[in-house]
Parts: C-alpha cells; structure tokens; sequence
C-alpha cells in the first residue's frame, strides 16, 4: 500500500467544477491523482489547508526572456508606443541581469501555483532556465519580419534559435515550435514559410492586440504607418486585404493541430465566427493585466463565449505586467466580469490550458493519473507542495 496523500480544503476545484466542502483528493506518493473522496470515507491523516484547491494553473502566453523589463515601460499608451519602447531599451541589461530576472521570475510562477507554461522565445536567453526543469514549458519560438524581402533571413535565423530549443525535449518537460509573432510584425512570405512547415504541435501569434492592426489590415491606414516610418521599414509591398487582420492571415494555417490566438482586445463577433471555421483548433488567450497595462481596454468576452469559444488565461510578459500570476489575470477577468462564474474562468486557467499546449494526460485536472500539481487559492495562489 502506498503512502497516500491526502488533502482538504474549504472546496475543491477538480478542473471543471466546485466539488463542494468535505472532499478529500487523494494522492500517491509521486504526486498521481487516484480520487476525489468523501471526507467520511477518507480515514486519518487528511492534511487541511487554508483556501481552495485547484489543479496547477497553466499559462498560456508568456515572455520569459523580458522578465528584467519590469516597471520600466509607462502604462496605457495603446501598442505602437509601447512597442516602440520594448525594442528601443531592449539591449542594455548585462546576461546576468538577464538570467537573474528570468530565474526570479520563473520563482514566482512555481510559488504562486503555475505548473506549464507557454513561452514566447525571440533569444536563446531562457534555456539554461529551461535546462532546470522546474516547469513544464513549451517555447513558441517566434518569427517577425514586416519586410518582405527579408522574410528568408529571418526565417533562418529563427530556425537556429528554435533548434537550440529542441535540445531540451529530450527531457520530456519541454516541446518548441515555431510561430508567427502578430498580423503587423509578419510579412505575407513569412507567413507563408511558417505556414509551409504544416507544424501539428501547438502554435501562436498575437492576435488583435489593438484597433491600429484591423486598421492596416482594412485600409493601410492608423498607427503603425508611423511605426514602419519611425523604424525606417520599407513596407511598399504589403496591400491591405480589406478585411482585418484575422481572416487575412487564419487561412495560411491549413494543417491541423492547436493554435492559440493571443490577446483578441479588438475581434469581433465575425472574426471569431472565421476562426470556427479554421483548420486549425482555435484557443482564445486571455492577458487582461497586460491589456489593462498597454492599451487600458479589454476584450469583450460576451462574444466568444457566445460562440463557444474555448479560451484560456496568459499573464504576457513582466515588460507588460506587475506580477506573473494567472490567479491575478482569473481575479482581473471576475472583477470585470461579474456574470461570468469564477467556475468557468478557473477552467480557462486551468484545464483548457492544458489542453491548449496539448499537455492534458498530464496537466489541468484532477483525474486518476494525471500528475497535475496542486495549486491553493485564498486570497493569493500558492503551490502546495507534496
Ligand atoms: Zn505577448
């Protein structure tokens, strides 16, 4: 007989729904889910703790690498500014700084309950983190270039800094992609490229993070002319579609698999009716402090729950963001949201984010089996350790 573990709390929350007092989840040693039991049925040494249970908390969209940027950009100037500033200042930290903000902040995800994580990588800055396998990450390695003709560079250049992400797969807590950056970074030839890989492993790009990018994309028109102009970017060659961004550049993605849509402030009822329709299986990431940070709005969530839309919770970067928390992106989305139960956000921050990075054998439920860790909410999240 193994040495259960066995916990309680005030609820459980199994990766779906509230259980309800007097449940005790029952643990094997190494940390495998065997069941949800009554309390009556649960025997001695049942551990209390003080709050709520939860599955480990999985977040979606991250940047790792930016994590010594904290505090220095100004708040709510809308994207094209704040842009601007992340790649202007981008350069000055030594790589001590910089690996010390990474492992300060990947500190505080394991602490505050997080367990997976889907990190955006333009450096090979956060492998030797990454080495540590302190958590479950998958590194969207990310491609930009607006520039057509330097598309095949670019390209290049991303595909040697996506096979020094392989290398930590073999350790089977880590899995690398490559992926498209947003609508307004991305020329039509490298999307093109990028789409050509027929990639069936998670995927992502920013996606309708402001008004100025379905502006370009309508009209050729708003804020990111200026943008182009400031960083002297020849973008003679781009023609707006007419429509905006999202159904321009959804149907370069013809290969199935997850891909998660990462921002959605500015998408509409239409956008999201497109997406249904894609080959691709659409996930809706949320990162309302860091749209609250940049371009003081949020989405409009009614809409895509609406339509059965399956979204998930990312805390962006600390570029963007006080704290790397997705317990304070969930308690941002139910302050703004009173309709929506704490319930389903729970689920967003937890199971469909699992399922987002196709890691729910694993992650994202208390089912028999999974090795999902366990994550407390009171008035914080907190990592329980076993
Ligand atoms: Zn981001």
């Amino acid at each position: 007989m193994p040495e259960w573990i066995k916990l309680t709390a005030r609820d459980i929350f199994d990766g779906r729904r509230f259980l309800g007092e007097d449940k005790v989840l029952v643990m094997r040693p190494d940390g495998a889910v065997e069941a949800i039991i009554d309390r009556s049925e649960a025997g001695e040494e049942v551990r209390r703790l003080d709050g709520w249970l939860s599955p480990g908390l999985i977040n979606t969209h991250c940047h790792l690498e930016l994590s010594h940027m904290k505090g220095r950009i100004p708040e709510k100037t809308g994207l094209p500014d704040f842009l601007t500033t992340v790649m202007t200042q981008r350069q000055p930290d030594s790589p001590e700084q910089i690996a010390e903000a990474i492992a300060a902040a990947e500190t505080a995800m394991l602490e505050a309950g997080i367990v997976a994580v889907g990190d955006i990588c333009n450096t090979v800055n956060t492998i030797p983190q990454k080495q540590k396998s302190n958590l479950y990450y998958h590194s969207f390695v990310e491609c930009m270039g607006f520039v057509d003709a330097s598309a095949p560079a670019r390209f290049a250049q991303m595909q040697e800094v996506y096979q020094a992400f392989r290398q930590l797969d073999a350790a089977g807590v880590h899995t690398t992609t490559l992926s498209p950056h947003a609508p307004y970074s991305v020329s039509a030839t490298l999307f093109r490229l990028l789409s050509d890989l027929r990639e069936e492993d998670p995927i992502t790009i920013h996606n309708q993070e402001c008004f100025a990018e379905n502006m370009l994309y309508e009209s050729r028109a708003g804020a990111f002319l200026g943008f182009y102009k400031n960083f002297g970017m020849d973008i003679s060659g781009f023609r707006a579609t007419g429509q905006t961004s999202l159904p321009s550049y959804l149907p370069y993605f013809q290969s199935p698999g997850n891909m998660l849509l990462v921002h959605n402030t500015f998408t509409s009822e239409e956008d999201i009716r497109f997406a249904a329709g894609s080959a691709k299986n659409i996930f809706w990431c949320l990162c309302p402090n860091a749209n609250i940070y940049i371009e003081d709005t949020l989405p409009y969530i009614a809409l895509f729950r609406e339509q059965g839309g399956v979204m998930t919770i990312g805390t962006d970067s600390l570029a963007s963001n006080h704290q790397l928390s997705v317990w304070e992106e969930a308690k941002t989305l139910h302050e703004h949201h009173a309709d929506v139960p704490l319930e389903e956000i729970m689920q967003w921050a937890t199971l469909n984010g699992a399922r987002a990075l196709g890691i729910e054998n694993t992650f994202g439920s208390f089912e028999k089996g999974k090795k999902p860790g366990v994550t407390v909410i009171d008035k914080d999240s907190k990592k329980v350790s076993i």
